[in-house]
């Protein structure tokens, strides 16, 4: 089946606000097996939005609509896809008595306005929304379906994973299923390289590359009658990726991130880990609370970006500053035995370097950074360039950073 993504909003034309949706969207079709030839933007307007929606109609089996469900005048997709459809609005009783509780609980009384997000197209299904007010809609008519969903990711997301992919799964014959196979410590390109002749093969499953920061992901999708047969054909190019890449292979769990397996690694051994970080300023930290249940390892992150910090917080010495200064080796090392040594954690990760855009020097450049690990009193630090913005770096250095631990931690 195709699928068509369009995204109402004039800011997004605009560039006020970046089209997440969109891409969030496409991932998930694309895992779902759905295929998909044109994406749309279209501003919040009458005309345009009928003209937009009537021709992806016309092309594809399914249309996803993102945003305009709100309460407010410039809030059109439900009108207009009814329109599109045929159909006249009618108030759903169940989406009337949500959006009650919903305002009941935060104690505000509705506007008149709000019951609008209770009407949905006659003989559409209004989908539950978790998250806010405006409740989803499925409509059918002639095998063509589509699909509205609200704008804000925090709703669209939940609302589209736990009731929209359950029910497009039920438009198919064929199971889709697939299994994604995280990769760290190896450059994008080689990494291709690696699996090139599989990738040059395949039919089904197939296999598809795709690069985060620091991290390649490979998806192995197969289309099968059903789930067992799907598996089995994933098994075999699964088996074969965990030859190739061995110990770089952090998950096959598509919603592991790198912090989780690297918090669960700390759980297994019982190891407990603080951070200290300059450049990064606490992203490390951030980044391992991202993991529920982190308190378990997680015990103490020190953002110790001036010197004085440093050596106040962490027992950094002033002469090692003043000698290698504190873009170091010999700093992270001291940082990350400091941090260890205040915090009393098993394993810490230090980070000290110059996120740019000034304070680059020819020695020192931009995007110098060194990466201090500690594990149960063995040391070790590394030297990284990175390039790119401020944020690209201290994005990049965090990931280095997990990449680092993880190694340390499985002793490699
Ligand atoms: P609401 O009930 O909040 O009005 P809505 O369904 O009408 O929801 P919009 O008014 O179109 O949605 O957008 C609400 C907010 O959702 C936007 O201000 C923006 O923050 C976010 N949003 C909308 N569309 C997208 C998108 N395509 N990608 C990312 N964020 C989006």
């Amino acid at each position: 089946m195709t699928v068509e993504i369009i995204c109402v909003g004039t800011e997004l034309l605009l560039g006020n606000i970046v089209n997440t949706n969109a891409a969030f969207l496409a991932e998930k079709c694309a895992a779902l097996g759905l295929s998909s030839y044109f994406q749309i933007v279209v501003g919040d307007n009458r005309e345009r939005l009928l003209q937009t929606i009537k021709t992806a109609v016309k092309r594809a089996d399914i249309v996803l609509l993102s945003g305009g469900l709100g309460p407010t005048g410039d809030d059109l997709t439900k009108d207009v896809a009814a329109e599109a459809f045929g159909r006249r609005l009618v108030e759903d009783e169940k989406s009337r008595r949500h959006i009650e509780a919903y305002f009941a609980q935060r104690g505000i009384t509705p506007t008149e306005n709000n019951w609008k997000q209770a009407l949905v197209p006659e003989g559409a299904k209004a989908i539950p929304n978790k998250n806010g007010t405006a409740p989803g809609i499925i409509m059918e008519e002639n095998g063509k379906y589509a699909i509205l969903l609200p704008g804000p990711p925090g709703e669209l997301k939940p609302m589209f994973t736990d009731s929209v992919m359950p029910y497009l799964r039920t438009l198919e014959d064929d199971v889709i299923e697939s299994v994604t196979v995280k990769v760290v410590d190896i450059g994008e390109s080689r990494a291709e390289t690696m699996v090139l002749d599989l990738m040059e093969n395949q039919s089904n499953p197939t296999i598809a590359p795709y690069a985060k920061t620091g991290e390649v992901h490979f998806r192995i999708t197969a289309r099968a009658k059903n789930s067992k047969e799907a598996q089995d054909l994933i098994a075999p190019m699964a088996e074969e990726l965990k030859k190739r890449f061995g110990s770089h292979i952090y998950t096959m769990e598509e919603e592991v991130t790198l912090e989780a397996a690297v918090a669960e690694l700390l759980a297994e051994k019982n190891w407990t880990i603080a951070t200290a970080e300059s450049c990064t300023g606490g992203l490390l930290a951030s980044r391992l609370v991202n993991v529920p249940g982190v308190s378990k390892v997680f015990h103490a992150g020190f953002v110790t970006y001036a010197d004085e910090a440093k050596q106040n917080l962490i027992g950094v010495k002033e002469e090692t500053l003043e000698r290698f200064g504190a873009v170091s080796r010999e700093t992270a090392w001291e940082m990350a035995v400091g941090a260890a040594k205040t915090a009393g954690a098993d394993v810490t990760v230090s980070i000290t370097g110059i996120a740019g855009p000034d304070g680059g020097t020819k020695e020192k450049p931009v995007g110098l950074v060194y990466i201090g690990c500690y594990v149960n009193g063995q040391v070790c630090v590394e030297e990284y360039r990175f390039i790119g913005s401020r944020l690209t770096i201290r994005e990049s250095v965090v990931s280095a950073a997990l990449v680092l631990l993880r190694k340390c931690i499985i002793g490699k």
